[in-house]
């Protein structure tokens, strides 16, 4: 969905427009005051007297909004862009407000202007026939306005083309994986993979795994944790309640860098695309960065994994926690290692209840 610009806030507007604005009000309210002072004097016929002042107070500020509507309009009649889209009655997001606060500044000047056109200057109707006169146009303006595209929460929406209408996660993944399958951006990848493997699990998961790279064993069958490190991967999922069946396991590179090396930067710049779109696809609540090199790819960090573990940082609308790959796990079988992923996998654990 293509967003249209957002309604200027009134607060916003040009520090030019305010003042002009506080002009206008200023002498509107010196002609009121003067109709006020008018009313206080002492006469022997006082409805002789307000009435002309009334009336002066009504005509200013008719001839005043007149004068903006003309300005108004000449802004109103500049041609269109040409990829502007038609405007549309329909409001884009439930509960905006409608009515008159909602509508654009321009709809006002306009209304004023179709009304003082068509009824001339007469200057000889009554107060209370202008002041019907104003409310009525108040009103046409209020309901013939244009729609207002607002941004609301799909400002942060992480909808991907990938899952246009009609499109399941599930076929919205598989397509993606089609695209690793033929892609070639990494040559010296390219040139030793055996098969690609670009992730597998639930498309509805809320909780998501991301390591580094694909193993040997990974690469032989396409499919990530699948190793040593994938069973320990498993015991972890388990120790939180879950199954693999429940999550979504992924790296960050798609392709096995030979002799289990760590992908160079290019290689997970290159990559990095189809992970984002599995997790605009999938739109998970937790994201378990697996190990130093994940953690530092997802979040742009020099910082290492025992920094980094331990608490949650925002990537792409979910928390994201770093701890420890099972691999170092299964390297440093110890109970402090084991303490303290589990300690961070409690706190995933939390946050997805929260
Ligand atoms: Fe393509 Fe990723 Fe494999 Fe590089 S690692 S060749 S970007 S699928």
């Amino acid at each position: 969905m293509a967003d249209s610009p957002p309604t200027p806030d009134p607060a916003d507007q040009p520090a030019e427009g305010r003042s002009a604005a506080s002009g206008s009000q200023a002498q509107a309210g010196g002609e009121l005051a003067e109709g006020l002072r008018a009313e206080r004097r002492p006469a022997s016929d006082p409805a002789a007297e307000v009435r002309p002042a009334l009336e002066r107070v009504v005509r200013g500020l008719r001839n005043r909004l007149q004068g903006e509507a003309r300005a108004g309009l000449a802004t109103v009649a500049r041609p269109a862009a040409p990829s502007a889209p038609a405007p549309s009655r329909e409001r884009e997001v439930a509960g905006t407000p409608a009515g008159p606060e909602a509508a654009p500044d321009s709809a006002h000047p306009r209304a004023y202007a179709r009304g003082s056109e068509a009824e001339g200057d007469d200057a000889a109707a009554s107060p209370d026939a202008m002041a019907a006169q104003l409310k009525a146009e108040l009103t046409s303006a209020a309901e013939n306005a244009p729609a207002v595209h607002v941004r609301g929460p799909d400002l942060f929406d992480l909808r991907t083309p990938d899952l246009e209408e009609g499109v399941t996660r599930e076929d919205a993944l598989a397509r993606v994986a089609a695209e690793v399958a033929e892609c070639t951006r990494c040559a010296e990848l390219v040139a030793s993979r055996t098969r690609t493997v670009p992730g597998a699990g639930n498309a509805y998961a809320k909780l998501m795994f991301i390591g580094e790279a694909p193993g040997q064993e990974e690469d032989r069958q396409g499919l990530p944790f699948v190793g040593r490190a994938g069973e320990l991967l498993t015991k972890m999922i388990a120790s939180i309640g879950m199954t693999r069946e429940d999550v979504f396991i992924a790296n960050i590179v798609k392709c096995r860098p030979p002799g289990n090396r760590q992908p160079a930067p290019d290689e997970a710049a290159n990559c990095a695309t189809f992970l984002a779109r599995q997790i605009a696809v999938i739109r998970p609540k937790v994201i378990v960065a697996l190990g130093g090199v994940a953690a530092q790819n997802l979040l742009q960090t020099h910082d290492g994994i025992t920094r980094l573990r331990g608490r949650f940082y925002p990537y792409m609308g979910a928390s994201l926690m770093p701890t420890f790959h099972p691999a170092y796990v299964l390297r440093n079988y110890t109970p402090d290692t084991r303490k303290k992923v589990y300690d961070d996998l409690l706190k995933v654990r939390a946050e997805l209840d929260a």
